[in-house]
This record gives structure tokens, sequence and C-alpha cells, in this order.
């Protein structure tokens, strides 16, 4: 059975899994953070699954594109490709157990006013400060005659929760009272992946690292659904010169303003390869030396002039 616990490596039988949003095109960051999630199933026997997280920012072809991508640089995955817009009875089931189990209430606040609260000198920072938890039916009733409609909270039971992960070890994070369905009805990140992981049997998650603080509130939802927690590993992020995140705005950072230079898929995966420390022009050659053990845990730093000369190591 599944666990938080660091992974011996052992075959699972479970899968991997990447999962893009299909905003616009992946840039060097996204495509590594892929091939590192590819990897990691990839020898630890287990199968790859892909997602595609359709329910908010969506760039009409974003989709395809990414896939295209993916399977150009040499990944391959199991089974069809999951769309979250096709999911939502599963979503809708979720947060209706849970509201049967009294974990969610109604919450009618403005961004703003969530904002306002925050910044208030108490509770973990950002934290939704409760402001609905203890409406009475007579409250709520006003508010929604007042036209606002209401986004569904989880009604928790702490403020912290611990996770294991493979590359930053044991990691304690904030857990509060967060969106399971926001106010335009549309369901809430935390809690669709938490119900799709299980779904598709990922039981090995591989993302970026800026999702690390989000694990605690995911895993501490996966055990209230009654759902294994999957093993994590955040892997470092791809940031420019100036130590920002990669952006489109920093040059040719997609496999297709690489194309359009006249560098191939395998300059690309080797310059992925070179970040990792491996010299490998295929994902599969990389798979044959790839020890997840070795992973570089600091950022990856771009120097967009150098990244895709070949043969050059970033
Ligand atoms: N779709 C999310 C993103 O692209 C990632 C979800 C995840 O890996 O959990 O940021």
């Amino acid at each position: 059975m599944p666990t938080s616990s660091a992974d011996d490596g052992a075959t699972t039988g479970g899968a991997g899994r990447y999962a893009p949003s299909p905003s616009g095109e992946l840039h060097v960051g996204n495509l590594r953070t892929a091939v590192l999630a590819w990897l990691f199933a990839r020898t630890t026997g287990r199968e790859f699954a892909l997602r595609v997280d359709d329910l908010d920012r969506v760039r009409p072809g974003a989709a395809q594109r990414q896939l295209d991508d993916l399977a150009a640089i040499g990944l391959d995955w199991d089974g069809p490709v999951v769309y979250q817009s096709e999911r939502l009875p599963h979503y809708a089931a979720a947060v209706d157990a849970l509201t049967a189990a009294g974990r969610t209430y109604e919450c009618f606040c403005t961004r703003r006013e969530i904002q306002q609260a925050a910044t208030a000198p108490h509770g973990p920072l950002g934290a939704y400060p409760g402001t609905c938890r203890d409406l009475t039916e007579d409250q709520r009733a006003a508010k929604r005659a007042e036209g606002r409609t209401a986004a569904i909270r989880l009604r928790s039971e702490v403020d912290e929760y611990e996770v294991s992960d493979l590359l930053h070890g044991r990691y304690r994070g904030a857990v509060d009272d967060l969106v399971l369905r926001r106010g335009d009805g549309v369901p809430a990140y935390n809690l669709t992946v938490v119900v799709d992981d299980a779904a598709q049997g990922v039981d090995q998650v591989v993302r970026g690292a800026d999702l690390l603080p989000s694990t605690p509130r995911q895993a501490y939802l996966a055990e209230l659904l009654g759902l294994p927690v999957p093993t994590y590993a955040h892997v470092p992020l791809v940031l420019n010169e100036e130590g920002k995140r990669l952006a489109k705005r920093d040059g040719a950072v997609s496999l297709s303003d690489q194309l359009a230079l006249g560098h191939t898929p395998a300059d690309l995966v080797a310059a992925i390869a070179g970040s990792l420390g491996y010299s490998a022009r295929t994902t599969a050659e990389l798979r044959d030396v790839f020890d997840a053990t070795r992973i570089p845990t600091k950022p990856w730093i771009l120097e967009p002039i150098g990244l895709f000369r070949p043969g050059r190591c970033p």
C-alpha cells in the first residue's frame, strides 16, 4: 500500500504522472520536470500517466501542443490522457462526501476581504482566517440574499500537516480551511489533484519545488477522503539569470523556439541531461543511467546563450 514514506525505489505497480496546465507553451523548466517525472516512474517500474489540468487558464490549442512537445522529446505515457474538464462529477462527489461528513462550509468572502483579513497579525501567513466558518444559517441566508455566491471550504481540524519528500525529507506545512470549490463553481486545484492522482493510480508525484508548500494540504485532504497519500519528490526549478522563475520573456525557452533556431529535440534533451549531470541525447539513454539519488538539489540557472550549444553542459 502506498504511503508518504520515502520510496526505496522498489517496483510498486503504481504510476507516476505529469500534469501540465494548458495555459501556454511548455518551457524548458516544465519539460525538465516532465522528463524527471518520467524518469522517476520508468526507473521504478511504474506506469506514467498524463493529465491535462484544464479547469483554469486554458489557451486554445495549448494542450495538444504540450502533448506534442512531450512526445517530441521522447516521453511516452500509459493509457489515455485524462482531461480534468471531463471529470467534474468526480470532484463534486468528493465535495459531497466531505460535506456529508460535516467537513465543509460555505464561504462568502471576496478575494479582497480575504487579503485584508490575511494580513492581520495572526495565523499562518496567507491562511484563511476562518471568517465564514461559524456563520449561522440565518447569516448565510442573509449573505445569499445579498447575491453573494459561496465558495466551499474545507473545515480543517489541523493547522499543519507533515509529508515526506524524497528530496526535501520531512516537510511540515500549513493547512488552512482551503477552498474546495470556488465561488464560480470551479473545483479547486488542491482538490482535483488529490482526486485525480488517486483515480489514476498515481503513487509517486514528481513535480516542481514551487508546489511543495501545497503538499501538506493535499496529503491531509487525501487522508480525509480515504485516499492513499503518494510518495513526493519536488524537483528544483529552472530559473533565469536573475534567479526568477523561467518565463516566456527569457528568450528561446520552448521547444518550438529552439526548433526555429535550427536546434533539434535531441539538443534540448542533451541540455536537460547536462543540467542533471548526464551526457545523453535521448530520454531512453537518460533512463539507462538515471540515478534518482543524484538529482541536483539546487535550481538550474539558465544561461540562454549557452543552453543549446550542442555538447555544452549548462
Ligand atoms: N497543473 C499544475 C501546474 O502545471 C501542476 C499540478 C501538479 O503537478 O500537481 O502547475
